[in-house]
C-alpha cells in the first residue's frame, strides 16, 4: 500500500517532514524507503517548500483504522495554521493537511502532471483532509526514476551546526549544494522557526547517511533524523531545453531582463541575468525555463552563438571604413578598398556553457547542469 502526506507546515514552525517522521516512528507495520518530492513551484495553494512525503507500507486494509485514529489525533489539529509572512510576497495559505492511502501506486502520469503543472485531486483509495491530498497522491505516484537523497535531522532546541562538520561533508564525494560558493554561507540549515536542524543532499543513499551522522555529531541536540529518496535536483519539472533567437530585449524595473517579450531573467538569478543583459539581437541561446502565465522564468541559459557585425580589417591591420552608402569600404591608412562591407565576428560570452542562478536562488528541483 502507498501512504502520502502533505501540507502540514506553516511559517510558524511546522514542518511536514517532521510530522511524517513521527508518523513513520509510530507505524505498526513495516515500510519502505521514505520519499520526499517537490512539485510544480507555481501550484496555487502550495506550501512553502512544496515538499510532499510518501512511503510504501507492507500491510493490508487493517492499517486504515490505525491511520484514521492517527489522523484525528496528530495531524488534523495542524490544520489552519495561517502564516503571516514578512519575508515572502507570496500569499500564504493556511495549511490544509492531506493524507492518502492507496492499495496500488497511483499512475506515474499523475506525478509528471503534478511536477510540471497544476493538477486536481487524484480519486480513489482512502483520503483524509484537504488540499494536501494533491501533493500526497503525487508523491505516491513518483517512480523514483531520477533520484537524489537528503538526510534530514530535526532539532530539539537551538539550531547550530559546526563549521567543521559542514566542511567535512562538503568535501565528501557525492554531497552537493552544501555551501554557496559566492557567499561561503552554508546551505544545509534553514533559517526561521522550522524544526529542521539541517538537510544534507547527496547523489547516493550511503553518502547522505554518512554525511547525516557527521553533521549530527557536529550539531546541537537533535530529536531524530531520516534519509529520504527525493526528486530534488533531478530537473523533473522541466521537460526539455528550448532554443531561441533573440529578437527583442528589454530591461524591466528591478533589473529583470525580458527576451522576446516572454522569457524572464530575474535580477535575483545572478549569472542568468548577467548573460541575458549581455545578449544582443540576433544571438542564439538555449534555455530551461518554467512557463507561468505566458512567460518563461529562466532557470538556466546557454549561449549557442553570438556575433557582432564589424567592418573588415585591411591587410595592413587597420579597420576599414565606409565610404558612404553602397560604395564599399576603404582603409583610412593605405587606401585599399573592399566590396565586403561587413563581416560577423563571434562574441565570446562572459560565462561559457550552461549558466544557472546562484546556489541559494535555485529551485529544489533544478538540476545542476554542466
Ligand atoms: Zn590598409
Amino acid at each position: 500500500m502507498w501512504l502520502g502526506l502533505d501540507d502540514t507546515d506553516s511559517l510558524e514552525g511546522g514542518c511536514t517532514t517532521l510530522v511524517f517522521h513521527e508518523l513513520l516512528n509510530s507505524l505498526p507495520c513495516e515500510y519502505g524507503e521514505p520519499r520526499l518530492t517537490r512539485l510544480w513551484p507555481f501550484a496555487a495553494q502550495r506550501t512553502r517548500g512544496n515538499a510532499s512525503l510518501s512511503v510504501e507500507l507492507f500491510t493490508d486494509d487493517s492499517i486504515i483504522d490505525w491511520l484514521d485514529k492517527y489522523w484525528n489525533e496528530k495531524i488534523l489539529p495542524l490544520k489552519g495554521n495561517v502564516s503571516e509572512s514578512s519575508h515572502s510576497l507570496r500569499k500564504q495559505y493556511p495549511s490544509d493537511p492531506g493524507m492518502v492511502l492507496f492499495r496500488e501506486q497511483p499512475s506515474e502520469d499523475y506525478y509528471w502532471r503534478a511536477v510540471r503543472g497544476e493538477v486536481t485531486f487524484f480519486e480513489g483509495g482512502r483520503q483524509w483532509g484537504g488540499n494536501g491530498r494533491i501533493g500526497a497522491a503525487a508523491s505516491c505516484a513518483w517512480r523514483c526514476g531520477n533520484v537524489t537523497w537528503e538526510g534530514i535531522a530535526w532539532r530539539k532546541g537551538s539550531r547550530k551546526v559546526s563549521e567543521n562538520a559542514l566542511t567535512t561533508v562538503e568535501m565528501m564525494d557525492g554531497t552537493f549544494l552544501c555551501r554557496d560558493p559566492r557567499t561561503n554561507r552554508g546551505l544545509i540549515a534553514p533559517r526561521g522557526p522550522c524544526p529542521v536542524m539541517f538537510g544534507v543532499r547527496a547523489t547516493d543513499r550511503d553518502t547522505a547517511s554518512k554525511a547525516t551522522q557527521i553533521l549530527i555529531e557536529g550539531s546541537s541536540e537533535t530529536i531524530g533524523s531520516r534519509i529520504f529518496a527525493t526528486n530534488q535536483a533531478t530537473g523533473d519539472h522541466i521537460e526539455k531545453a528550448q532554443k531561441l533567437v533573440v529578437k527583442t530585449k528589454e530591461m524591466l524595473q528591478g533589473g529583470h531582463i525580458i527576451l522576446n517579450k516572454n522569457c524572464l531573467a530575474f535580477n535575483e538569478s545572478g549569472d542568468v541575468n548577467k548573460i541575458a543583459q549581455w545578449l544582443e539581437i540576433g544571438d542564439e541561446i538555449e534555455f530551461m525555463g518554467l512557463e507561468h502565465e505566458g512567460n518563461f522564468h529562466l532557470e538556466a541559459i546557454k549561449v549557442i552563438f553570438s556575433s557582432t557585425a564589424k567592418r573588415p580589417l585591411c591587410e595592413c591591420g587597420t579597420r576599414m571604413k565606409s565610404m558612404g552608402k553602397g560604395q564599399g569600404v576603404r582603409c583610412p591608412k593605405c587606401k585599399r578598398r573592399s566590396d565586403q562591407t561587413w563581416y560577423n565576428e563571434e562574441r565570446k560570452p562572459p560565462l561559457q556553457g550552461w549558466v544557472q542562478p546562484p546556489a541559494d536562488k535555485r529551485r529544489h528541483l533544478a538540476k545542476t547542469l554542466t
